[in-house]
């Protein structure tokens, strides 16, 4: 390997494995992936998998071999910029020349007593694997689109499952009002019933609301708040408040040379100064970008800059309903909403590419 730009990608996800897919087409480039999972599942269909359905998965050793990608399988616990290495829990150390940051997003369970205790989440596949068997009554918190896919693939998959919505504002209620009245109808038709109210707690018999009412629950999953991996924050990068590394608009770490953040593990900065949302959507470019600015460094070149730019916020509503709303570059509402049949389809054509692009 000597005389090689040894590139380590940290995450195996949407932006890491564009990352490593344009980084590897750099001469001289020695890409390596590191994950804690051996398979790739796409995490967009993650609520499809806990409401019983199959969806494809792939072994990232020999998918990543196959474009001459080192794949290694571990949990990365801290980087030692000073030493320029990454520490595995397994006490092996691998070093870099760049660094690609791109550990994704895990669900926060802190935001109410009992949550890590009592609640379930569809955030990673193996908090799919802990969800029991699905049977009498499961309680879906969270009015956004987790909670709202998860919800209608619920209750669409299992009829004879009981299923209720609880959410603090209005499901999807930040969209434009017809996209919130198609989901209310879509909700209605799946009789998945809803409750707009703030949860206190979660307890082994459901939630506590703050209003003092009880939902009784056999199951509750949680899909609202997410966090981030702690490696950052305890490897002494720069993050913000909720520990996402802070990146320049060339998705540089604050700070240090050769170390990039990118995806839902970092602040990425968009149209209108907007944060970007944690999503696939920006993710998966940003890795694109990220891999060929690397990719470009190598060449003495000097990359512009990146804007995560969003066109659209999609939802399916179960397999045959779906909702696709048209957003501006800043992420805010466009004025054009699709529903429906075709919205379902376009959703699917676009997980569809997403995960194929994923694939390499
Ligand atoms: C059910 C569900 C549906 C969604 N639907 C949509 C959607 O329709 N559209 C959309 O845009 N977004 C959607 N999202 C959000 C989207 O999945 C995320 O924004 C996206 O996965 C972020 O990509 P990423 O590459 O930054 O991180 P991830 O995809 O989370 O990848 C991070 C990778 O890092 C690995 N990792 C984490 N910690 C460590 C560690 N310490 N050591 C080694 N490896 C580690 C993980 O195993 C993972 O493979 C959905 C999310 C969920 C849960």
């Amino acid at each position: 390997m000597t005389g090689q730009h040894r590139i380590v990608v940290l995450g195996a996800g949407y932006a890491g494995l564009a990352a490593a897919r344009e980084a590897i087409k750099a001469k001289g480039a020695h890409v390596t992936v590191i994950d804690l999972h051996t398979e790739f599942v796409d995490r967009v269909r993650l609520h499809q998998v806990a409401a019983g359905q199959d969806v494809a998965r792939w072994e990232l050793r020999k998918t990543l071999a196959a474009k001459g990608i080192e794949f290694v399988n571990g949990r990365a616990e801290r980087i030692d910029t000073e030493a320029r290495r990454v520490e595995l829990a397994t006490g092996e150390a691998i070093a870099y020349d760049s660094l690609i940051y791109a550990l994704g997003s895990r669900a926060d369970l802190s935001m109410v007593p009992g949550a890590a205790e009592f609640a379930h989440t569809v955030a990673t596949s193996e908090d799919v694997r802990r969800i029991p068997a699905l049977t009498g009554r499961v309680a879906v918190v969270g009015g956004g689109a987790t909670g709202l896919e998860t919800a209608t693939e619920l209750a669409e998959s299992n009829p004879g499952l009981e299923v209720v919505l609880v959410s603090s504002d209005e499901p999807g209620g930040w969209l434009i009002p017809k996209a919130v009245a198609h989901i209310r109808t879509v909700l209605d038709r799946l009789g998945v019933q809803v409750r707009v109210a703030k949860v206190a707690a979660v307890t082994a018999t459901g939630l506590d609301l703050v209003d003092g009412d009880h939902v009784d629950a056999d199951i509750v999953l949680w899909t609202t708040g997410f966090t981030v991996p702690e490696v950052a924050a305890r490897s002494g990068l720069p993050v913000d408040g909720r520990e996402r590394v802070l990146v320049d608009d060339r998705l540089r770490v604050r700070g240090l040379a050769d170390v990039y953040a990118v995806g839902d593990a970092a602040v990425m900065i968009g149209h209108n100064g907007r944060e970007a949302r944690m999503s696939c959507q920006a993710a998966q470019p940003a890795g694109k970008y990220l891999g060929a600015a690397v990719a470009a460094r190598l060449r003495g070149r000097q990359p512009g800059p990146f804007t995560p730019r969003f066109v659209l916020t999609c939802m399916s509503l179960g397999r045959r309903d779906g909702l696709v709303q048209f957003m501006k570059a800043d992420d805010s509402n466009g004025s054009i909403a699709l529903t429906g049949r075709t919205a379902a389809w376009i959703k699917e054509q676009i997980v569809g590419a997403v995960g194929r692009a994923a694939k390499l």
